[in-house]
C-alpha cells in the first residue's frame, strides 16, 4: 500500500477535552451536581454559553468541577513525549484549563482557552503566539467546532479517532490512535 503524503508540519495544536483527555466523568459530575440531567449534557461548547443555555451560574459549575476526574486517553502521554512542538487550543474555561494542564504535568508551548477568544475557539491567536503560519500547523480535535476552527484558519485537521464520539465525513483525516499523530505530523496523510 502506498503512503499518501503531505508537507511535514512544525507544530501540532490540540483541543483538550475529548482529544487529549477524557473529561466526560468530570464534566458530567459537575453538571449533575448543578442539577442538570444527563440527557441535557452535550460537549465541546464554550462554558459560559452552555451555562447560559442550561440556566447555571459559571461559578457554581466551576466550584463543582473536579479536575482529578480527568484522565488522558491511552497512548496520549507517549505521543506527546515524541511530538516535538505542541500547543493547546481549547474552549475550556480560562481558570479550569491551566489547572488541568498543571495536574497532568503538561507544558505545551502555547495554551489558549476560552478567555483568549471572541466566542468559540480560534486558531489564529494560537498560531500568532507560536509565530507560525497555518500551513506549519496541524490541528487535532474531536468536534465539529474544532473542524470549523481549522477550516476558518486554513489549517490541516485530523480527527481524534480514539474518541468514539468523533463524526468525520468521508475524506477527512482520522487518527485511530494517538501514535498516528506522529506520522501525520511527519507528512503522512491519514486518509
Ligand atoms: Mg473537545
Amino acid at each position: 500500500m502506498s503512503v499518501v503524503t503531505a508537507p511535514a508540519i512544525d507544530v501540532v495544536v490540540f483541543d483538550l477535552d475529548g482529544t487529549l483527555v477524557d473529561s466526560d466523568r468530570a464534566l458530567d459530575a459537575a453538571w449533575l451536581a448543578c442539577g442538570v440531567p444527563l440527557d441535557r449534557i452535550t460537549y465541546g461548547h464554550v462554558l459560559a454559553a452552555e451555562c447560559d443555555r442550561l440556566g447555571i451560574a459559571v461559578d457554581d459549575y466551576l466550584a463543582a468541577y473536579d479536575p482529578s476526574l480527568v484522565v488522558s486517553f491511552p497512548g496520549v502521554e507517549e505521543m506527546l513525549a515524541d511530538v516535538g512542538r505542541w500547543a493547546i487550543c481549547s474552549n475550556k474555561h480560562g481558570s479550569a484549563g491551566p489547572a488541568e494542564l498543571a495536574q497532568l504535568g503538561w507544558t505545551p508551548e502555547v495554551a489558549l482557552f476560552a478567555d483568549a477568544f471572541v466566542g468559540s475557539k480560534e486558531l489564529a491567536p494560537v498560531l500568532h503566539a507560536l509565530g507560525i503560519t497555518a500551513e506549519q500547523a496541524l490541528f487535532v480535535g474531536d468536534t465539529l467546532h474544532d473542524r470549523h476552527a481549522a477550516d476558518d484558519a486554513g489549517c490541516r485537521f485530523v480527527w481524534a479517532g480514539w474518541n468514539p464520539r468523533v463524526g468525520p465525513t468521508p475524506g477527512d483525516e482520522v487518527a485511530q490512535e494517538p501514535a498516528q499523530i506522529l506520522a501525520a505530523a511527519g507528512g503522512q496523510l491519514l486518509v
